[in-house]
């Protein structure tokens, strides 16, 4: 009797075990957020570790910067996400603002322009937007997170920057400390310096590395593009350029503003819009993606060098700003005078964008940018502004089948490129799980 009242006793424990796991979720992002969404009732205890101080002021990334939220199967990942999923998560944000004043908007949905650009060569893509704006996105960050924290099995470490992740035994150890039945990695972009030390100690993880996305970003009164602007409220086309290179709009703000972005050695462009302060320009990039061929296999290494180049000539933390015209001429551009930027002063050099990217990338810009004069005309008018450097970097693709306790989800798995589509990687992740 008593033997099987100490098998039933371990039986029971080991069960217990196996249902309430102790899991880590490294960063605390659109990717964690999917996750914990999902996972938050199970009664598993989760543990967030964000190396921010606190939500709000943590690194570079659109959870905290723009809040431009999209459905779409064509854009924003690798993977492959029901639709339905995709507008359930862009609710829940929604539901996580205070008055729910969101901008909304399609891509091509019911306009003449699909065709207009499909005639000249174009592949225009299809794509709901939801625009939360940067001043509405503190109130979500902070409504998703008092809701998380109000689990009693949710515990936040804020402070607290990942630096090691190992598997020992069954479990996996991080920094040398605290050990977990599951990892769930979470990173974004910023956590490159965790993933870079992971993947050198578990290269296997590795599924592919070999493109980056340059270019510039380009700006132009909000009067040229007014009716596109109108008509939808992010236009994304593709263009396969004479140069062989795929070339794609990214990004649009109308009535936006153009920024910086910070990696740490290097400085790069890029755009926002607010939901109340408009400015009367709109900004866009235009990216070129690099496929690199073997033997050579870091893009990353080989944008960050461009993007450094630039910042040597605009000097140390800005960036160039030229015309469009001079940017076709190969001039430096010394003077503005139609068209002003909404970047401040202070962080740009009036100069030649020419000096510091390869001429290949530079005549697709310029064939892409013609040819899109087709469809909007006045996009090539000398005046217009381009910045430059603006990179997106692909992480390296990870392997989340190699490890069963050890999952990638978001940016830094490199499966995606969007909130949403981090969110519901996130949330999918968290359904295997459970
Ligand atoms: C300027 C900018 C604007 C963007 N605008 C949009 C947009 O409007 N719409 C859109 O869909 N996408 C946008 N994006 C892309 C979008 O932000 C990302 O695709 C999305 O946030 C990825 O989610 P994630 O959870 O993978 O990473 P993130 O949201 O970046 O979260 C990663 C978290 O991990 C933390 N972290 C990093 N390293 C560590 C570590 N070692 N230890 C602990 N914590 C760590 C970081 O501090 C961060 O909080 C934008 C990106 C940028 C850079």
């Amino acid at each position: 009797m008593i033997y099987i009242y100490i098998f039933v006793l371990l039986f029971d424990k080991k069960i217990n075990r196996g249902v309430f796991m102790k899991i880590a979720i490294i960063g605390f992002g659109a990717a964690a957020i999917g996750f914990i969404e999902r996972t938050k009732d199970s009664g598993h205890e989760i543990h967030v570790f964000e190396k921010s101080s606190d939500i709000y002021s943590s690194s570079i990334s659109g959870i905290r910067a723009d809040g431009k939220l999209f459905v779409s199967k064509n854009m924003g990942g690798d993977i492959d996400i029901d639709l339905l999923l995709q507008k359930k998560l862009v609710d829940f944000y929604i539901n996580h603002t205070d008055n729910k004043n969101v901008e909304t908007g399609t891509s091509f949905g019911n306009t003449d322009y699909y065709e207009e650009f499909y005639k000249n060569g174009f592949q225009p893509i299809n794509a709901d937007f939801y625009h939360i704006g940067t001043d509405q996105l503190k109130e979500v960050l902070y409504n998703i997170y008092e809701n998380f924290k109000s689990h009693k099995n949710i515990h936040f470490h804020f402070d607290y920057n990942v630096t090691t992740v190992e598997r020992v035994n069954e479990q996996i150890k991080i920094n040398n400390s605290e050990l977990f039945d599951n990892v769930v990695v979470a990173v974004g972009r910023s956590g490159h310096p965790l993933i870079k030390t992971i993947i050198k100690k578990y290269p296997k993880l590795i599924l592919d590395n070999t493109k980056v996305d340059l270019g510039i970003r380009f700006e132009l009164p909000d009067h040229i593009v007014a009716d596109l602007n109108k008509e939808m409220y992010e236009f994304k086309v593709r263009y396969k350029s004479r140069t062989g290179y795929m070339v794609r709009t990214f990004c649009n703000n109308p009535s936006g503003f153009v920024v910086l972005e910070n990696y740490g050695d290097f400085t790069t462009v890029n755009g926002h819009a607010k939901l109340k302060e408009k400015s009367k320009n709109t900004n866009f990039a235009i990216l070129v993606t690099i496929q690199l061929t073997e033997p050579f296999n870091d893009p990353v290494g080989y944008g960050s060098y461009i993007a450094k180049m630039s910042n040597l000539l605009a000097g140390q933390g800005k960036v160039i700003l030229q015309t469009y015209q001079h940017f076709k001429d190969s001039k430096r551009t010394k003077n503005l005078y139609r068209v002003l930027p909404t970047l401040e002063k202070d962080k740009y050099i009036l100069g030649d964008i020419n000096l510091a990217f390869p001429r290949r990338i530079i005549e697709s810009i310029v064939d892409f940018t013609e040819h899109l004069n087709e469809v909007i005309p006045g996009i090539s008018n000398p005046d217009n502004l381009v910045y430059a450097p603006e990179i997106k970097f692909y992480s390296n693709m990870l392997s989340n089948e190699l490890f069963p306790n050890l999952k990638f989800i978001g940016d830094c798995s490199g499966q995606t490129r969007s909130i949403i589509y981090a969110t519901a990687h996130g949330y999918m992740i968290g359904e295997k799980l459970l």
